[in-house]
């Protein structure tokens, strides 16, 4: 499968994903408080190098690539690079929204099955303990049938657009520098697409 491909069935799956989240928070009631990003200063954020694959062709076309990959060689911290602090403590923006990864559009409205089966929302604790009631009848609701986005059903679903790329784990600044690495490798020998005619 050729990477514009790759690129426009992670975009597809990243739509589904924001209509059936924009459905999950609407039912829940849950959100997030206005201007947070403390979820992206979690240092061990894990992503697959597919995810951001789509962030990485864009950097491409806008042909700023070769200096994200060596800005991320020269990375040495945990934090996600593409969080742009803030001066309130703990606190940033993405740096790149419109083309963050999976896990940051799932965290925080989906879910995991546990050991026993059940559906458990997994959200950060400003959001469970500062909207605590409506948290747990969420949480009760979900065990009950209410419709939640769930982590292993969507990998599974990035999985199946490249299972090589899709189905490793790694600290998030090695995912988006492999996704770079890729987009780079792929059109070394290959002919550049034309931006203005291409599906970003
Ligand atoms: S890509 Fe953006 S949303 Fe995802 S962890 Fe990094 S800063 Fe946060």
């Amino acid at each position: 499968m050729d990477l514009e491909l790759k690129v426009q069935l992670v975009e597809k799956l990243f739509a589904q994903l924001e209509e059936e989240g924009a459905q999950f928070q609407q039912s829940s009631g849950l959100g997030c408080a206005s201007g947070c990003g403390k979820c992206c200063t979690y240092p061990q954020i894990e992503a697959s190098p597919l995810e951001f694959l789509p962030w990485a062709f864009h950097l491409f076309l806008s042909g700023k690539a070769e200096n994200m990959l060596d800005a991320l060689n020269g990375e040495h911290g945990s934090t996600c690079f593409l969080l742009k602090p803030v001066s309130v403590v703990d606190q940033g923006h993405c740096d790149t929204y419109a083309y963050r990864g999976l896990i940051c559009r799932l965290f925080g409205f989906a879910a995991n099955r546990d050991k026993y089966g059940s559906m458990r929302l997994v959200t950060c604790k400003i959001i469970s303990e500062g909207q605590a009631a409506n948290y747990r009848s969420v949480s009760e609701a979900i065990t009950k049938g209410l419709y939640v986005p769930v982590f292993t059903d969507y990998y599974m679903q990035l999985n199946q657009i490249d299972f090589h790329l899709g189905n490793r784990m790694v600290p998030v600044n090695k995912a988006l520098k492999m996704a770079v690495e890729e987009v780079l490798h792929y059109y070394s020998y290959r002919p550049i697409p034309d931006a203005d005619k291409c599906c970003l």
